[in-house]
């Protein structure tokens, strides 16, 4: 994350948003009278939508009708792109051919779902999001602390693992809170090894990096479409079905039964057994949409693009006197773009209301559903986080960095 490395070409490259997303061009209100352009640095929140997924609800929406068992036209419309959607999710996350792909609300339904799910215990790390620490822990989960370095957690999780048996390894692909990555493939190896499956709590890893679930040995990923460039309402649980054929789901009710009768209800097996009630039909073909679009970009020239304006951001904030920036480990392996600090003598809500009142930036304050590793990070009453996507551009990364120079200026 250091301007060195960053080569010339790649920095003109950030001259312009990679992909173009909705509200690129939104006017916002100033408190001090006038408009300006809204620059987004909230994507790790919920990333607007991609193009192509505006354009495929548009498409949709004449033959928008409830799915299955429908012998309608607009049904069997409809029908066919639910049931299609799951090929093309499981086509982007590089699932095997028996995974199966069950339509959830979002990560966190998701995880409550898997969590309902699991023949045994479940080892997870105290930096989670909370969508992917109270599932377990209302479980009587095993949380290991994190340690000051990737190398010694993923010894403690070893150890963890091997001390006595767990079914389940539950890790986040990116934190919501640094960006800072896992090295997912070997906690994969280190699971297995111990006889445990690997769950990915994917939300913030998918925007930014493409994922294969069978090359990296993840058993089960977690997903939501808001955060990957598609509306709320909409997100996915993809991985080995004999779990999800063998428990009782956790939302009961219509479509998820094959008989119900006085002797009993005979469930359905997954996906239909975890997908009870009237699916989200244009959100699940929203989210569909999204993986098509992104698989469809350059992977490698968007990462290079992110690192880019990552980098121009985390130089910038280094600039400023009293800006100090989060870290979990001192030796992570990658970040994803997101970017979380502190400024001293303002709290994370003043430093973000001033952002959004006088300049039209929108971040996000307080402690980003994880208030075990605000703790940790000394930040008990939260910090402020920025987050890029593929409508960032380098104009707004400066934009961001003025502003916050201004306010600390205006401070001394
Ligand atoms: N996991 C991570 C890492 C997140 O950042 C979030 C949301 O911010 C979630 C899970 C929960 O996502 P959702 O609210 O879409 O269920």
């Amino acid at each position: 994350l250091t301007a060195t490395a960053v080569r010339s070409d790649e920095r003109c490259s950030t001259d312009r948003p990679f992909a173009e997303v909705s509200g690129a061009d939104l006017t916002v209100p100033l408190s001090g009278g006038g408009t300006c352009t809204y620059a987004n640095f909230d994507y790790a929140a919920s990333a607007p939508a991609l193009a192509q997924v505006t354009a495929r609800v548009q498409d949709l929406l004449p033959y928008y009708a409830s799915v299955h068992r429908g012998a309608g036209y607009a049904s069997q419309v409809s029908t066919a792109s639910y049931e299609g959607a799951r090929d093309v999710v499981a086509g982007f996350v590089g699932a095997r051919a028996d995974d199966v792909v069950v339509f959830t609300r979002n990560t966190t339904d998701s995880l409550n779902l898997l969590a309902g799910c699991v023949p045994g215990d479940t080892v997870v790390l105290d930096i989670e999001h909370h969508a992917n620490l109270l599932p377990w822990k209302k479980n009587g989960a095993r949380i290991v602390r994190s340690a000051d370095t990737v190398a010694e957690t993923v010894q403690r999780i070893v150890a963890e693992l091997c001390s006595k048996p767990a079914a389940l390894l539950a890790v986040t692909g990116a934190s919501n809170v640094t960006g800072e990555v896992l090295p997912i493939a070997r906690l994969a190896e280190v699971a297995h090894a111990c006889g445990a499956r690997i769950l990915v709590d994917g939300a913030q890893l998918l925007p930014h990096r493409r994922v294969d679930i069978a090359e990296l040995g993840i058993d089960y990923l977690a997903f939501s479409g808001h955060k990957l460039y598609a509306p709320f309402g909409a997100g996915a649980l993809i991985g080995r079905r004999d779990w999800l054929d063998a428990a009782e789901p956790y939302l009961v009710g219509g479509g998820a039964t094959r008989d119900v009768s006085a002797a009993g209800v005979d469930w359905a097996p997954a996906p239909q057994r975890h997908e009870a009630g009237t699916p989200n039909v244009l959100g699940v073909a929203a989210l569909a949409a999204a993986c098509t679009a992104l698989a469809g970009l350059d992977a490698d020239a968007s990462e290079r693009h992110e690192r880019a304006l990552c980098a121009r951001l985390v130089d910038g904030l280094r600039g400023i006197d009293g800006v100090e920036l989060l870290r979990i480990w001192s030796d992570s392996p990658d970040s994803v773009g997101i970017v979380t600090f502190a400024v001293d003598g303002c709290t994370p809500r003043e430093v973000a209301s001033y952002l959004s009142d006088r300049h039209g930036i929108g971040v996000r304050d307080g402690r980003f559903c994880a208030h075990p590793l605000l703790a940790r990070l000394g930040r008990p009453d939260g910090a402020v986080r920025a987050s890029l996507g593929l409508g960032s551009h380098a104009a707004d990364v400066d934009r961001l960095v003025a502003a916050l120079r201004e306010l600390v200026d205006g401070r001394r």
